[in-house]
């Protein structure tokens, strides 16, 4: 008869791991969420070798307090949800408590942290799950934490990243979905000695989406804002004749959060039915604002797709306000100055 046995900790982390961090990318996308969720106005992210080498995230956000640092990197530990109710009133990006401990169990982990009511710092050392030491040392009120050597302990999801080009694009890429969905925080991108990006903060979305984007299509955006009592759907579309071969220029976030969603991609492009060639996809970057309750963030690991309690309602208001604003919109004058 098979035996029925409960794994150990160190099993159970590397399975949750393996949802979670994929890749460098993963790590970063995570780790700046965190910076994010504590306030930080203020993230600067290094990385080197793709990330696969090291990922090494600094934020001005409120800290970790000295005694719950071996906490932060266990697994289901988190400051964010106390109970079952507030899973259906998820303000935060974070709340499953899963990705410290999960980095941690896959790479050297050292996170510095210090609060404002703290005069010192201290800086914890996980290797590869194993907490080495805490130790005091100097740094300003905020988080830094380093990883280095992704999977150097799972040699078979080593195997599977790719040139260090392919795993910098995917960082990027991550990076950009962050920093788009926070024009007020600054946010710095180095990828060895290269600077790649540093974005001052800004109260213009316009702005933001010209430091990735360029000016020519930021200056062809028309803006889009339409609220009913409970949702807010606002942000920007690109006149039809700035189009793409893909959909990689759509953007969609949630409540602050990158999403993908395939019944808002489809009335996106309903909206664009007949100004658009087949084969040719629409540039948009949209905000929706709803309560909590609203949404389930809670079905996927890497909350890339969530569940709309009222998906249809929010599909018409999108193809809705589209419509009316193309209608409404001389589009061969949409032309407008990044201030
Ligand atoms: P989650 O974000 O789902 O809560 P994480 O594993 O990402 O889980 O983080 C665990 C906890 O560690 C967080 O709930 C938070 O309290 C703390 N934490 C992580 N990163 C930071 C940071 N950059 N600044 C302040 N606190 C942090
Ligand atoms: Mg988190």
């Amino acid at each position: 008869m098979p035996t029925i046995r409960q794994l150990p900790t160190s099993v159970v982390n590397k399975i949750a791991a393996g949802e979670v961090i994929e890749r460098p990318a993963s790590v970063v996308k995570e780790l700046m969420e965190n910076s994010v969720d504590a306030g930080a106005t203020r993230v600067d992210v290094t990385v080197e070798h793709g990330g696969s080498e090291l990922v090494r995230i600094s934020d001005n956000g409120c800290g970790i307090d000295e005694d719950q640092l071996k906490l932060s990197v266990s697994s289901h530990a988190t400051s964010k949800i106390v109970d079952a109710d507030d899973l259906f009133h998820v303000g935060t990006l974070g709340f499953r408590g899963e990705a410290l401990a999960s980095i941690a169990e896959v790479s050297q982990f050292r996170l510095r942290s210090r609060t404002p009511d703290s005069d010192a710092a201290s800086e914890m050392y996980v290797n590869g799950g194993q907490l080495v030491e805490i130790t005091p040392c100097g740094a300003a009120v905020g988080t830094s934490i380093e990883v280095r050597n992704l999977f150097f302990n799972t040699p078979v999801r080593k195997k599977f990243l790719r040139t260090t080009q392919t795993e910098f694009g995917h960082l990027s890429e991550a990076f950009t979905r962050i920093a788009l969905a926070f024009p007020h925080v600054h946010f710095t991108l180095k990828h060895g000695a290269r600077q790649i990006y540093d974005l001052p903060p800004s109260d213009n979305w316009r702005e933001r989406l010209a430091a990735f984007f360029g000016d020519e299509i930021a200056t062809h955006l028309i803006p889009i804002d339409n609220a009913d009592e409970t949702i807010r759907l606002s942000g920007y579309v690109a006149d039809p004749k700035f189009n793409r071969a893909n959909n990689k220029m759509q953007f969609l976030f949630l409540n602050g959060r990158h999403i993908r969603d395939r019944a808002l991609q489809h009335a996106l492009s309903e909206a664009y039915r007949g100004l658009l060639l087949t084969g040719r996809y629409p540039i948009a970057f949209l905000r929706l604002q709803m309560p909590p309750e609203m949404v389930d963030v809670n079905v996927h690991p890497t909350k890339l797709e969530v569940r709309f309690q009222d998906s249809g309602r929010i599909y018409s208001q999108l193809l809705g306000t589209l419509r009316t604003k193309f209608l409404s919109t001389d589009l061969t004058a949409t032309y407008k100055p990044v201030e």
